[in-house]
């Protein structure tokens, strides 16, 4: 038995956990200790997983402005973080349930553009990452009868709205593809500094629909192709 968490916002992944190993060394890390999740300032953050406010905090060079929620499954203790926020909603002690606005996003502390940074902590596990986890094995995907998939399967009605997010292509050339993966068929691409707004996401994946039925990635292998413009 494990805890389940639901994802704190809606909004395309960035960084995945474990990625860019030279970035997170100067924090003592093997890589990313979290999930980004790229997302407009002043967007909602929500609890993951019903529990009690452990921290309200700033850590200037690191989190910046963060929540910390304690969570109990069993005897298990398990710890989510919410970082790079402009404010929090709630106060340290107060008992939040799943999925209640507990703050809003930001790029406060050590960020490089807008975006939540969202991190699972159990006590005890995964010491080179100082407990840290992959949060990515306990979300459920939210629809309905699906709980407790983890698969990323390119199944596209497993789709995540997107509250008319505004994104920049960072990389030359992008190819557009009639589905979220990259075995769709390539229908167009876009270059470099094209903007769109994008009103869909697959479901815990980097594929953003550009218009309908034209998908691309936000990033490969480590690389972004995609930011989030103003
Ligand atoms: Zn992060």
């Amino acid at each position: 038995m494990a805890i389940t968490l639901t994802v704190p916002v809606s909004g395309p992944i960035t960084q995945l956990f474990g990625e860019n190993p030279d970035i997170y060394k100067k924090w003592g890390f093997p890589g990313h200790n979290g999930i980004d999740y790229g997302i407009p300032n002043g967007t909602q953050v929500s609890a993951a997983a019903a529990g009690t406010i452990s921290q309200v905090s700033f850590e200037n060079g690191g989190y910046g402005n963060y929540i910390k929620i304690a969570h109990k499954d069993g005897s298990k203790n398990y710890f989510t973080y919410y970082a790079h926020l402009a404010s929090a909603a709630v106060a340290a002690g107060q008992k939040v349930k799943a999925g209640q606005l507990v703050g809003y996003s930001n790029n406060t502390g050590a960020s490089t553009g807008p975006h939540l940074h969202f991190g699972l902590k159990i006590d005890g596990e995964n010491p080179a990452y100082k407990g840290y986890v992959d949060p990515m094995p306990y979300f459920t995907t939210g629809g309905g009868a699906e709980t407790g998939d983890t698969s990323t399967g390119a199944d596209t009605s497993a789709n995540v709205s997107l509250p008319d997010l505004k994104l920049e292509v960072t990389y030359e050339v992008l190819n557009l593809r009639n589905g979220p993966g990259i075995e769709y068929s390539i229908v167009g691409q876009l270059n470099k500094g094209a903007k769109f707004t994008s009103k869909s996401l697959h479901s815990k994946s980097v594929w953003v629909e550009v218009e309908p039925g034209k998908w691309c990635a936000l990033q490969f292998d480590g690389v972004t192709y995609l930011k989030v413009s103003k």
